[in-house]
């Protein structure tokens, strides 16, 4: 386990916190949108989609036909790995406000993301201009192939529990990779279909919604 990862848990263990992680790309930055719009303009797209339609048929930018060439992968290696791109990345919108409601509740201890460690620097900046809580950014080893992001995640979740009582995330597919034995809870943002699944998946539309439903999973 990464040492940041030990360390966050050593402190949330000594000082009696308990809180919440929350994912980074397509939670609190509209990343998706920065990427298909550099994409559209440097390589093309299909026609006659906007970028809403062409997310809602291809989900991933990578699934896109005309961003499937050797030029816009090295693009996509370039953004993963650059610090500016980072800062440079839409916000949310009333992500940071509805965080900021969420902290007061119950703490939001870190930001769990795939993104690499080399990027730490440019995502604590991003952080830091939209006024979201200070916390650890926990983002995945350098060497650790990008397939496995969401499995190193889940692994990193089941670690930290029940210090770290769940996490605010866009994507399903790190329900997969946690089984019934995770007794924390993913509040799985703006995704309509959750996989069938034995966890506490809390669906939420939008960013809105979520500090009532964090007020309601504290209840239970
Ligand atoms: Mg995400």
């Amino acid at each position: 386990m990464l040492m940041s990862v030990k360390k966050l848990k050593t402190g949330l263990v000594k000082n009696k916190i308990k809180g919440l992680a929350l994912d980074i790309d397509d939670t609190l930055s509209f990343t998706w949108s920065y990427w298909a719009q550099s994409l559209q303009e440097k390589f093309g797209g299909p026609k006659d989609l906007s970028l809403t339609e062409i997310r809602t048929k291809y989900q991933l930018v990578q699934n896109v036909p005309h961003w499937q060439s050797r030029e816009a992968y090295e693009w996509m290696e370039m953004a993963r790995k650059s610090n500016e791109i980072q800062e440079l990345l839409p916000l949310i919108e009333n992500s940071n406000k509805m965080v900021e409601r969420i902290d007061k509740i119950i703490p939001v201890v870190c930001y769990l993301t795939i993104r690499g460690q080399s990027v730490i620097p440019g995502t604590e900046k991003w952080l830091r201009k939209h006024g979201f809580p200070k916390a650890p950014v926990i983002a995945k080893p350098d060497d650790l192939p990008l397939e496995e992001g969401s499995i190193w995640k889940a692994e990193t979740l089941r670690f930290l529990y029940p210090h770290v009582l769940g996490i605010i995330d866009d994507n399903p597919a790190l329900i997969n990779y946690l089984d019934a034995s995770y007794k924390g809870t993913i509040f799985l943002y703006n995704n309509l279909e959750i996989p069938q699944t034995p966890l506490k998946v809390i669906q939420c539309k939008n960013w809105e919604d979520i500090p009532e439903k964090v007020v309601n999973f504290l209840q239970t």
